[in-house]
């Protein structure tokens, strides 16, 4: 038996994506979230590649015009399986039967140790941090992420970005702003190191799939009747967009329309 028709994991833009077209069709979905809604967009500075946007929006300031879904639970799930026809969802609320799950969890990020640098000084997102002033900062990455965390950070911050390379691969646009901003100096090619002399560390050194929850079998051969999806970052490799993430969200919403509709005509 189940108790849901439409579970959603995560409540990123994917995930809100997926709600909102949900409603649409007059589907009420159980979101799950584990953190606040908003995802990894809440940690975007400015963000000019979303349609409407080009002027730049912090992801803070996106995020506001995507609706909350009416039925949200702020709480982890930590196991997602198939049962016969339905699938069931553990989380730190207890234990559900739904006929169809959307996936849409986003990336964790890839986690460093540095000899004689305690834990607690590591930070891997920049949400809390930004807002707050005072000290150095120093921020170990070259791509767009590790570009963004500074240009954020430099509002209250003096921020030093060390990478291994040379900083090729990041955006032009966002080099150019960081290149500009008198609080930012750039360390090319200076990683490995040993040990940091600023007061806070921010890494971002890539991020992998948030997927662990998920049976092994679910991962391995999922099901292709459209009662199961993965969407958004969880689902698309190095192509880590808001705008696929949206797509995904919606297209993993029709599809799943479509499935309980067949269901109910049984
Ligand atoms: C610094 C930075 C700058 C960026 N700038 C841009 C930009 O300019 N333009 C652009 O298009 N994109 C940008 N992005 C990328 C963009 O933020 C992501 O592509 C987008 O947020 C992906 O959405 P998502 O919903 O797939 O995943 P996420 O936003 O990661 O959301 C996933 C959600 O699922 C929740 N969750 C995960 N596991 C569980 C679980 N087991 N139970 C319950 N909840 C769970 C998480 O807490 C999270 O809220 C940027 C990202 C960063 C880090």
């Amino acid at each position: 038996m189940y108790t849901e028709n439409v579970v959603i994991v995560g409540a990123g833009p994917a995930g809100l994506a997926a709600a909102q077209q949900l409603k649409l069709y007059g589907i009420d979905p159980l979101v799950y979230e584990c953190d606040e809604p908003g995802g990894l967009l809440l940690n975007a500075c400015s963000v000019i590649n979303y349609p409407g946007a080009s002027k730049g929006i912090s992801g803070k300031e996106l995020i506001k015009q995507f609706p909350l879904p009416e039925r949200i639970v702020i709480s982890e799930v930590t196991d997602v399986s198939r049962k016969e026809r339905h699938y069931q969802i553990h989380s730190g609320d207890g234990v559900l039967n739904t006929l169809s799950v959307i996936i849409a969890s986003g990336t964790k990020p890839r986690k460093i140790s540095i000899p004689g640098v305690t834990g607690d000084r590591i930070h891997y997102c920049v949400k809390k941090l930004a807002g707050s002033s005072g000290g150095l900062v120093a921020v170990i990455g070259g791509g767009d992420a590790a570009l963004d965390y500074a240009v954020s950070l430099s509002s209250g911050y003096t921020v030093n970005i060390y990478a291994r390379g040379d900083f090729s691969k990041a955006v032009p646009h966002l080099l150019e702003r960081v290149r500009l901003t008198r609080k930012i100096a750039l360390y090319p090619e200076s990683l490995p190191k040993n040990s940091f002399s600023e007061d806070i560390i921010v890494a971002a050194v890539g991020r992998h799939a948030r997927v662990n929850f998920i049976s092994e079998k679910l991962l391995s051969s999922p099901p292709v009747d459209g009662s199961f999806h993965m969407c958004g970052d969880c689902g698309n490799g190095i192509y880590r967009q808001t705008a696929i993430a949206v797509g995904n969200g919606v297209e993993a919403a029709m599809k799943t329309a479509g499935y309980l509709k067949k269901v109910e005509a049984g």
